[in-house]
């Protein structure tokens, strides 16, 4: 069974069984030098020759001439340096040239940035200026009706390579021929190969440069299309090769490759049809428009690649749906590869003027000719998978209801928390700083779990709660515990009085077997909230679980706009109604460190740990100085739990990521599912039983890792986190099952 379905083929290919081979035979058999004038090296230019006999049928090159370059990145500097030398050159003869340096707003970036290089490095002082697209990428021809006249070098791509959106090449021409343009022309070709149609020959294209990795042959080989009659200046001198154009002693077993590839488009029967990739395409659009409800296409398919899709879904980052697919063994990438490095939002998108969420939302799937339909089926069960996956997590309405939570939940946004206190035996929820971005999620979250909402509040004074909950309020209508009034933090007027364990009484609000007290903080100082088991009445210090302090009390910190006194007498009071241990809950968390101890922060550097200073109760807590964290690279974590019977598997990735892919196992043992939003809830067991190894993992090491360093910051001494992700370290035994 596939374990791998690769829909990422438009960053890159597999390379093609048939170029595997050709490259070996190149390397064992045709290993001489095509410039050798002996035996070798005759039949070494022979392969040479018929690979690029094959590719100008392929491409149409006709008259034209065809370069062999190490890719679509060298062939674009290659077209720019060819097209500049001949704009200065005619320009010192004193012909007109044109002012502008033009190029789609959605090109590549290799486009953008080879135009601005040269134009500085030759000191031409053209103009770059970006040749606006609509909203289904598609250039504006009318803008380019008014630049034309004007215009040094245009360039434009075949098709887009995040959204598939395929240029109107034909028109594009048509503006340059009535404007009698003079202006060179580049189409990056990239994305075209195998996709479209090509005679280049037949167009007034100056400039086609291909990249042989985006289509089954290996990287690092690439061609350029240069029609005849346009300048073309040698991007490296040397030893003559290409014709004296491209110098640098071939890449003979990357063209014997590329060689395959073309081969294969010419036998008309290895890879699929334009129609038969349309019929595929969707399919899969269809499993997803079940699998993820909303969800918004960015291209319309009819102007599209048959074998890209773009797409956003309400209410989901792409990082989100990336780590979902990534668990289901679905590879995606946001955007273009190259960017996804970045949590930017797609310049593609954004040029083509769709809303801001669907540029930071945005998912590409995209594949390549060779698939049939068998694998299209396993990518349609694995999407539908996904779709499971986030309903078993309560973040898309289903029928069948959600997994369990563990009682407390922290959902992040920008540096700001919501928390959400559940008590999934009464079915009831607490809402704890609400954030208007999070609201659609939390009031999904709660109807999934049919959860009825015992109070909305607030730590924060002007916090900008108000707004988020009439949302939520709005959004969760008849999901509510009473109609009771409320005051301006959200607090009912149903809750009853608790004794403290400073025998001062405070209001308090009942969730399941737990209460929430409230605490006024002083003014400015917003409200702290306790989170306890309550018995006959009292909530003990020692029964005080989690404490939500709101931005006056950050892990690492205090909130530098608050008043020092007025937090002395709220953190000193804080201290003296909970343990050690409690967690601190903050309304804020930009260092990602999740929540804290008291007893961490009396430790630590911070201001924070100046208030608690004098806390005797805290003062002889010592904690470990645990700056670094405990790894596990492959080898040792097979050596750990060999040697640690007692050791638990941990898997800190979301729910609707566990869920999606296989049960893990590893040395015999299951993995248990604490995502990083209910780690809070789990530390409080941790912290308080006796200390087995923990083996944090997750996809990419990272969430494991910071899971792994709050532990030891709180003092569980005995977690391990993976570095990098499991399926690396156990790839012999784990596997992804559709
Ligand atoms: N142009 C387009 C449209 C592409 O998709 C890519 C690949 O990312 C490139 C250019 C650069 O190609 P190469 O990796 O061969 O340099």
């Amino acid at each position: 069974m596939t374990t791998e379905i690769y829909l990422d083929a438009n960053a890159t290919s597999s390379v093609l069984p048939a170029a595997i081979a050709a490259a070996a035979f190149a390397m064992r058999e045709g290993y001489g030098n095509p410039s050798s004038a002996h035996a070798c090296g005759v039949k070494a230019r022979a392969m040479l020759d018929a690979v690029r006999h094959s590719a100008q049928r392929v491409l149409g090159v006709g008259p034209g001439r065809l370069l062999f370059t190490s890719g679509a990145t060298e062939g674009i500097q290659t077209a720019v340096l060819s097209a500049l030398c001949a704009i200065r050159a005619r320009r010192q003869a004193g012909l007109p040239v044109g002012q502008y340096l033009l190029y789609g707003a959605t090109e590549h970036k290799a486009v953008p940035e080879s135009l601005a290089h040269w134009n500085d490095l030759l000191d031409l002082k053209l103009t770059l200026r970006a040749l606006p697209v609509d909203g289904d990428g598609r250039h504006d021809l009318a803008a380019l009706r008014a630049l034309a006249p004007d215009c040094a070098m245009l360039c434009t791509m075949a098709a887009n390579n995040e959204t598939g959106s395929v240029s109107e090449l034909a028109a594009i021409e048509a503006v340059l021929l009535a404007s009698a343009s003079t202006a060179y022309w580049m189409v990056d070709s990239v994305q075209a190969l195998g996709k479209l149609a090509l005679n280049l020959c037949a167009t007034r294209i100056d400039y086609a440069p291909f990249s042989g990795h985006k289509l089954y042959a290996p990287k690092g080989v690439g061609m350029l299309y240069v029609r005849e009659g346009s300048p073309l200046t040698p991007l490296m001198m040397g030893g003559g090769q290409e014709g004296g154009l491209r110098s640098g002693t071939e890449n003979m077993s990357g063209i014997a490759a590329l060689g395959a590839v073309l081969a294969a488009l010419e036998d008309g029967h290895t890879f699929r049809s334009h129609a038969q990739m349309t019929g595929m395409r969707d399919r899969i659009a269809d499993a997803l428009r079940l699998a993820l409800p909303g969800i918004v296409f960015n291209t319309p398919f009819a102007h599209a690649l048959p074998s890209t899709l773009n797409f956003s879904v309400p209410g989901f980052a792409s990082g989100e749906l990336l780590d979902l697919f990534d668990a289901a063994g679905v590879r995606v990438s946001a955007g273009s590869a190259c960017s996804s490095a970045k949590a930017a939002p797609s310049y593609v998108l954004e040029a083509m003027g769709l809303p801001a969420w669907r540029c930071g939302a945005a998912v590409r799937m995209s594949f390549g000719p060779l698939v049939d339909e068998a694998f299209i089926d396993a990518a349609c069960a694995r999407i539908a998978r996904c779709g499971a996956a986030l309903r078993a997590a309560a973040l898309i309405d289903s029928e069948q209801g959600a997994l369990r939570d563990a009682g407390l939940i922290q959902l992040g946004c920008d540096g700001a928390c919501s928390w959400l206190v559940t008590d999934p035996d009464s079915g009831s929820v607490i809402i704890i700083d609400a954030r208007a971005e999070l609201c659609a999620r939390i009031a999904t979250y709660v109807r999934c779990q049919r959860y009825r909402v015992r109070a909305m509040l607030d730590t924060g004074v002007d916090s900008g709660g108000a707004a988020a909950r009439a949302s939520l309020r709005h959004l969760l209508a008849g999901q509510f515990d009473h109609a009771a009034s409320a005051d301006a933090n959200g607090w009912p007027d149903v809750s009853e009085p608790i004794m403290l364990g400073d025998a001062t009484l405070a209001d308090g609000l009942r969730i399941g077997a737990r209460v929430l007290v409230r605490l006024g903080a002083g003014p400015g100082a917003g409200i702290s909230y306790l989170l306890g088991t309550c018995n006959d009445g009292r909530l003990d210090a020692q029964d005080v679980q989690f404490a939500f302090t709101g931005a006056g009390m950050l892990p690492g910190g205090l909130d530098d706009a608050m008043p020092i006194a007025t937090l002395r007498s709220a953190v000193q009071r804080l201290a003296t109604l909970m343990h050690g241990a409690t967690l601190l809950c903050p309304s804020h968390d930009a260092q990602q460190r999740c929540c804290s101890t008291l007893a961490t922060e009396a430790h630590g550097r911070g201001a924070l740990a100046g208030l608690l200073a004098l806390q005797p109760r805290l003062a002889g807590a010592a904690l470990p100085a645990m700056d670094g964290v405990m790894q596990l690279d492959a080898g040792a974590l097979a050596r750990f739990l060999a040697t640690h019977p007692d050791a638990q598997l941990i898997d800190v990735r979301e729910v609707y990521e566990h869920a999606a892919g296989a049960a893990q196992t590893l040395g015999g043992r299951t993995a248990r599912n604490v995502p990083l939003s209910q780690l809070a809830a789990q530390l409080a067991h941790w912290l308080s039983a006796p200390q087995r190894p923990l083996v944090l993992y997750c996809r990419s090491g990272k969430r494991s890792a910071r899971a792994a360093q709050l532990l030891h910051r709180l003092g569980y001494q005995n977690a391990w986190h993976v570095t990098g992700c499991i399926a690396q370290a156990g790839a012999a035994e784990l596997a992804i099952a559709a």
